[in-house]
């Protein structure tokens, strides 16, 4: 490679540069915060794995696993793979860790980045990050479910982000939605010379998928499709109705959607996805469900699950696009010194300051009075601090306020009292 390459971020990487990352901490921190309160401990997987786990639980036939994963022969041939999601790591660990021996249900929640190697556009990357949530074992009571929304509603309203939607829907079991899915095709083929070439194909390997279609022209066939609501078993349908019952029951709006669908066998019952403002196209923030299968499918027990996966990205694009992103922190002190002999005065103040909490700046080398204090402006500083002989020698140290010009004399312990006020 010539020695005047310039290197670029990988298409679909980004760096993430400050001040946005102070957003990103501040979700994150968030997160931490809301899902202990629920009882949920973080867990932290590997960001790679063996690519049979994730071919197997999210399924050989899936665009994730067929055409989008970055999977490797590692040096010893295994094929290893970047993980697309979270969730199948997360089971990975709960059986090896032999977790259903602890008490039920097991809370975890994750954050962290996912590969996936798609078209990439805004609010799409090829590395993103996810914040998610499962709860496994114990029993598959409707107000689990209901409980998790509650949880991802809860972070979205303590982070500001407003107009958030809910959709919901419940996609029956292994009993009744073989039979709603027969029906389905049944239905599909009869109108099959009107639908588009991926639809058609859907209709042998996944007919359910047809009901995910954003193609304008399927959507009035679509309109008149049997919705599964219809077809749920007893069973199936109250624990739909107990999971609607629940969130009202916790002042969580929903809006029920019959085309919201998961295509693996595993999934089962509640599903839902979350519809955040300001994205365009790229707009579901969350998306989540029940997977009673998936352990079992693993090598694990028959074991209850649900969890779900918030796009942060996304979600971080949301809140900046309403506003809520946070003004970026500059300074709160900026230690304007001159004269050699006040160094040493301005190093002790600096870390006193930064002791008791505060971001200050001190300038490694000397500079003008008037140069200086263009520098803490451009830093966005509140206060600078000037530290000349005269103050030094005095004790009385004169601080600055930037937006206002004014100026007062403090000594050192009268300057922290001040500060913290
Ligand atoms: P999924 O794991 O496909 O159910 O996705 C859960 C959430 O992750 C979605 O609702 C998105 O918010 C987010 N997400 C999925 N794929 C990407 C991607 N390539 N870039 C950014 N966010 C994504």
């Amino acid at each position: 490679m010539a020695t005047n390459t310039k290197f670029q971020a990988i298409r679909g990487t980004r760096d993430l540069l400050p001040p946005e990352t102070a957003l990103w901490n501040r979700v994150e921190q968030t997160a931490h915060a809301v899902f202990s309160t629920y009882g949920f401990g973080e867990i932290r997987v590997p960001i790679f794995e063996q690519t049979d786990l994730f071919a197997r639980s999210i399924g050989f036939d899936t665009d994730v696993v067929s055409k989008e994963m970055y999977s490797f022969a590692d040096r010893d041939e295994t094929s290893v793979s970047l993980r697309p999601e979270a969730t199948a790591s997360v089971c990975r660990a709960y059986i090896e860790h032999g977790m259903h021996a602890l008490p039920a249900p097991v809370k975890l929640y994750y954050l962290g980045p996912m590969f996936r190697r798609e078209r990439p556009q805004k609010g799409r990357y090829r590395q993103f990050y996810q914040i998610g949530a499962e709860v496994l074992g114990g029993s598959d009571a409707p107000a689990i479910d209901a409980e998790v929304i509650e949880m991802v509603m809860a972070f979205f309203a303590k982070l500001g982000l407003e107009g958030a939607k809910l959709d919901l829907n419940s996609i029956g079991c292994r009993d009744c939605r073989p039979k709603y899915v027969e029906l389905l095709r049944a239905e599909l083929s009869k109108v099959k010379e009107k639908l588009g070439p991926d639809s058609q194909r859907r209709i042998e390997t996944n007919p359910l998928r047809v009901l995910d279609s954003k193609l304008e022209s399927e959507q009035g066939i679509i309109a008149t499709l049997p919705r599964i609501a219809a077809h749920l078993c007893d069973p199936c349908a109250a624990h739909y109705t107990a999971v609607k019952h629940n969130l009202v029951l916790r002042g969580v709006a929903y809006h029920e959607n019959w085309r919201l669908v998961r295509g693996l066998d595993y999934y089962m019952r509640t599903t839902f996805e979350i519809i955040a403002p300001g994205l365009g196209s790229q707009n579901a923030v969350c998306g989540g469900g029940r997977y009673d299968g998936l352990v079992e499918l693993l090598g694990g027990h028959p074991t209850k699950g649900i969890g779900f996966a918030i796009g942060e990205d996304r979600l971080i694009l949301s809140l900046q696009e309403s506003g809520k992103a946070p003004a970026a922190h500059g300074r709160d002190v900026y230690i304007a010194w001159m004269g050699e002999k006040t160094y040493p005065t301005a190093v002790r103040a600096a870390r006193a300051l930064r002791g008791a909490g505060f971001a200050v700046e001190l300038p490694a080398v000397e500079q003008k009075f008037g140069k200086a204090l263009g520098h803490a402006d451009k830093l966005g500083a509140r206060y600078a601090l000037i530290l000349g002989e005269d103050e030094v020698a005095s004790g009385q140290w004169t601080l600055k306020t930037l937006a206002d010009g004014t100026q007062a004399k403090f000594t050192e312990a009268e300057l922290l009292q001040y500060l913290r006020r």
